[in-house]
């Protein structure tokens, strides 16, 4: 085989994986949009995520700044030579890297150290499979940590909050896959897609569960008695009012599809694979000799173009106030401040995540003067120029509630207004918000594109030494928009849609496939 242009293939493969989402995806997106009402959050939302979808596609950037754990699925005839395909792969991950295609993900888990090019012990993950076709079947996707870390495993039997006994049957089953989705809430950047594997042991339960996330979005399961499981939790999931982002509204989920395997007797694995909106998989048929590509997958079917058009402030004001910040930030603008309230940024925030909080938490300092300033959970795709000045490729926020640890002390010390993040944080932020004069900001998970643009200029960067993701990067921003979901008055969105969602989902505990 022509391994130049087998690698040139596979940096395609990754490129259009990483900014380019599927059509399959854009339609399930588009059916949601049609489903809220306009000047909802859920609405304002889904024309925040198309917005980006098509920003993605003119700018050639990730839709996400998570371009997530790289995974391949390949097939090849039976004689290619698998070690220089996986060798070719390499290569390619490292370029589109450099490129900013992808953010450097590959962080060692002992000393927490990123490899910058996205290699390493088991990154990227590449499954092969000898097949009797003549030609390479390579495909991807690009899952991020966000929706990653909402996957869940059962062990059946079980107890389920709101379900009661889930049992070793399809019913049992059918509680597992909905708690599923009320445990993701938003934190996974609903409306999301699930993948199943029913059986297995716990690592195969999870490798089929995964496997089903390649399945196309408009497929039909060819088991019968699957098909009607998949019907029921894509019907019946969305009754469960969490929503876009978890901002509430009607679409939940996006598509469920279901896989089964043999299993132990004494084992019953139900493993569920969680996808965010940003669906990010595609594939490619390679010509074994050439090299070349010569057929894309989950490109067929009609094809939807978005409007890059920003969201229309009307539709904004519809059901919510905005206001305009611009920090240092006072404690007063903060008390005024209500959940569902939109507020738009102007001046200066600063990047936090992981490695930033555990530093702050036991500093005697911060790298700025954080008094009165906005901390962005964010890790951003960055490139540096010629001239050696930093440029924001990608930009969204990242999943809050890791810090819940941490944030409402730092908030406390070094006297920090405004936390912007997705997914909201626990009690005991909530309780730091309402005693320091604190609020919580849910921005749209995924628009990493859509933020990108807001970011007008990156004036400095401190702690370097924890990686590109996890610096602190010194932004200065203008319109940058997100919603209130938690206040100082002791109130949380987060925690009344899980109520509520909690409530909804115990009417699914009788029996439906007895
Ligand atoms: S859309 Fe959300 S869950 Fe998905 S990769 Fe981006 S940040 Fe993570």
């Amino acid at each position: 085989m022509n391994l130049e242009t087998f690698q040139q293939s596979m940096y395609t493969l990754i490129v259009e994986t990483s900014t380019n989402l599927p059509k399959d995806v854009r339609r399930a997106v588009k059916r949601a949009k049609e489903l809220e009402n306009a000047g909802t959050r859920a609405a304002m939302s889904l024309d925040t995520i198309t917005t980006n979808i098509k920003m993605a596609d003119d700018n050639i950037s990730p839709i996400c700044q998570d371009t997530g754990m790289p995974t391949f699925k390949v097939k090849t005839p039976v004689g290619a030579n698998q070690i220089h395909i996986q060798k070719a792969i390499y290569t390619a991950i490292e370029q589109a890297t450099k490129d900013g295609k992808l953010r450097p993900n590959s962080v060692d888990s002992l000393d927490g150290s990123n490899s910058g090019n996205n290699l390493g012990p088991g990154t990227p993950v590449i499954k092969f499979e000898q097949w009797e076709e003549d030609y390479i079947d390579a495909r991807l996707i690009l899952k991020g940590g966000g929706c990653e870390n909402k996957n869940i495993q059962y062990s059946l039997p079980c107890e389920l909050e709101g379900l009661g006994k889930a049992g070793r049957d399809l019913d049992g089953i059918r509680k597992c896959i909905m708690h599923s989705v009320y445990q993701a809430q938003g934190q996974g950047c609903s409306a999301g897609f699930i993948g199943v594997g029913i059986g297995g042991d716990r690592s195969s339960g999870y490798d089929l569960a995964k496997a089903q996330l390649f399945r196309g979005v408009d497929d039909v399961n060819e088991n019968e008695e699957l098909r009607k499981l998949e019907e029921y939790v894509l019907k019946h999931a969305n009754e469960l009012g969490i929503g876009t982002m978890g901002f509430g509204g009607e679409t939940t989920l996006l598509g469920c599809k279901i896989g089964v395997m043999n299993r132990l007797p004494a084992s019953f694995f139900v493993s569920v694979a969680y996808n965010c909106w940003a669906y990010r998989r595609l594939g490619v048929a390679v010509n074994a000799e050439t090299g070349e590509i010569k057929e894309w997958f989950y490109q067929d079917g009609a094809d939807v173009s978005f409007d890059s058009a920003q969201p229309e402030e009307q539709e904004v004001k519809s059901e919510s106030r905005v206001v305009t910040l611009e920090a240092p930030i006072t404690e007063e603008q903060i008390r005024e401040l209500k959940v569902g309230d939109v507020v738009q940024i102007n001046g200066m925030m600063y990047t936090g995540r992981d490695a930033i909080h555990k530093h702050l938490s036991t500093a005697d300092s911060a790298p700025v003067d954080l008094n009165g300033q906005v901390i962005y959970h964010c890790g951003p795709v960055m490139l540096k120029d010629e001239d050696g000045q930093w440029h924001v490729k990608a930009a969204g926020p990242t999943t809050s509630i890791r810090e819940e640890p941490y944030q409402g002390d730092i908030m406390k010390r070094f006297g920090i207004r405004a936390v912007i993040g997705k997914g909201g944080m626990g009690p005991k932020t909530l309780q730091a918000l309402g005693e320091h004069g604190g609020v919580y900001l849910n921005a749209i998970g995924g628009a990493a594109q859509y933020y990108a643009d807001c970011i007008k200029g990156v004036e400095g960067v401190d702690l370097m030494q924890f990686g590109i993701p996890e610096a602190m990067w010194h932004l200065r921003v203008e319109g940058f928009t997100a919603v209130v979901t938690m206040d100082s008055h002791g109130n949380s969105l987060h925690e009344e849609v899980d109520k509520s969602s909690l409530e909804k989902l115990a009417k699914f505990k009788e029996p439906v496939f007895a």
